[in-house]
């Protein structure tokens, strides 16, 4: 079943047009990546999602419309986004970020095994429990915005550009995480991210945007077998 589906989605910054024709859906339990070059409109799409930009065109999630809506209205409604250079609360611990990601949720033994479990699946966090967010790695705040970000016990979970900035090493210990967090839990994921080699790890489908519109959409071994996608993205 479809869980997100984007129809021609448009949007803009002032009279700066920046999205003309944004398409694709992520089914339930599904990883679908967008791919495009800088400036492409691949954060502004997962902004649309969120109701941090207006758009117009149709954004359906879960079978209602959430175009419109705002930030908090589409986070109550189960999902949750990690913006591009992190998600973290600088001045709590490790431990305070995850309590606040869960803010919405009621079911206290539930909370505590979910920290449980991304404490086994972050050992790092584990060891810095009572740090300050500000004093990790950017690696490490990039594991705690991931970690936090599915203490909301989200259906989907959008992530910008998780490798951005990360050292190679760390940039693929982020991804093994993030392809167990999905393995494990099932959540659907929409996933930005430049370095396509990384996306085509974790997701099933992609989709390229170019200027504001979605041109190509499919399977990973699809894309990887094309020729254009293989220059542009995978270093030729
Ligand atoms: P990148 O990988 O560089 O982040 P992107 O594909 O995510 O690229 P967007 O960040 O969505 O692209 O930006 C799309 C276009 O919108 C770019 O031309 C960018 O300069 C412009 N833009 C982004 N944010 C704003 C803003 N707040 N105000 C005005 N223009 C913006």
């Amino acid at each position: 079943m479809t869980l997100l589906e984007l129809k021609d989605v448009t949007a803009a910054y002032g009279r700066v047009q920046v999205l003309e024709g944004v398409s694709l859906s992520v089914p339930e339990g599904g990883a679908v990546g967008i791919l495009g070059a800088n400036g492409a409109g691949k954060t502004t799409t997962l902004r649309a999602i969120s109701g941090v930009v207006r758009t117009g065109g149709s954004i359906v999630f879960d079978g209602q419309d959430i175009r419109g809506l705002r930030p908090d209205q589409v986070a109550a409604r189960g999902i949750a986004h990690v913006p591009e250079g992190r998600g973290t609360l600088p001045n709590l611990t490790v431990r305070e970020n995850l309590q606040v990601g869960a803010y919405l949720r009621k079911d206290r033994r539930a909370i505590a095994g979910d920290i449980d479990y991304l404490l086994d699946l972050f050992p790092n966090l584990a060891a810095r429990i009572s740090h300050n967010a500000s004093a990790m790695s950017g690696g490490e705040q990039q594991m705690l915005a991931i970690a936090r970000a599915f203490m909301a016990a989200p259906r989907l979970l959008i992530l910008d550009e998780p490798s951005l900035g990360l050292a190679p090493s760390t940039a693929k210990s982020v991804y093994a995480a993030i392809r167990r967090l999905r393995e494990e839990s099932g959540i659907a994921m929409l996933v930005v991210e430049q370095n396509a080699h990384l996306a085509f790890s974790i997701v099933d489908t992609a989709t390229v945007l170019e200027t504001g519109r979605s041109v190509l959409t499919g399977t990973s071994a699809e894309l990887k077998g094309r020729d254009e996608i293989r220059r542009a993205y995978l270093g030729g």
